[in-house]
């Protein structure tokens, strides 16, 4: 079976072309920002966002290491995207709630930022396009951003979404598992 990570990048890998636009709207480190802007090639573009200076850091460093000149940094929180996009159509985003491992655990995502950041880039995803939440919830203040973040994506309307969610149910310490929100034609 497909691990969460794996699975959530996978998810990403079908639908981002060459000369996109996609989103990272949690850098952390900096991974899915390395492996969006293989997917969107020199043709396309990808912003990433994290409120923290170190994941901007972290970010920047592995870009460099790996000669990356399509990513545009925003040390900003995600729920202000629009800054950044103005009226750009978006392929793919990405969010990785919760802490950045190895730093601040007092440092989260929270329900209402997460939530007002969906919205904006589900306005702007192109038929297809794809939204990708890597939702980690062990954490203090995790089981709220999960519920709040979950019922928002029920009640999208199917007529313009098809969500679904992937999750292993018996694993010990409440795993990560990952919501997808697809745009429909
Ligand atoms: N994807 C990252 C990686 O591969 O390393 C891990 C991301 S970590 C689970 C969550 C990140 O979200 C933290 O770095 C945190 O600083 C960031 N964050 C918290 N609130 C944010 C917000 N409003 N906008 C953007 N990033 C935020």
């Amino acid at each position: 079976m497909k691990r969460i990570i794996p699975y959530a990048h996978e998810l990403l890998q079908e639908v981002v072309q060459d000369g996109d636009v996609a989103i990272d709207a949690t850098c952390g480190n900096g991974h899915d920002t390395l492996l969006l802007s293989r997917l969107v090639g020199i043709n396309g573009e990808v912003h990433s966002f994290d409120i923290q200076e170190q994941a901007i850091t972290n970010t920047s460093q592995l870009l460099k290491e790996n000669h990356v000149t399509n990513v545009q940094l925003h040390l900003d929180g995600h729920e202000n995207v629009d800054k950044y996009l103005h009226d750009k159509a978006v392929r793919a985003a990405i969010f990785n709630l919760g802490y950045l491992p190895g730093e601040d655990h007092s440092i989260i995502t929270k329900p209402e930022t997460t939530i007002e950041a969906i919205q904006k880039i589900q306005d702007r995803l192109v038929t297809g396009g794809r939204i990708v939440l890597v939702i980690y919830h062990g954490h203090e203040g995790g089981r709220e951003e999960k519920e709040s973040v979950v019922s928002y994506c029920e009640a999208l309307d199917q007529k313009h979404f098809e969500v679904t969610r992937y999750e292993f149910i018996n694993q010990i310490n409440r795993p990560p598992f990952v919501v997808a929100i697809e745009k429909r034609k």
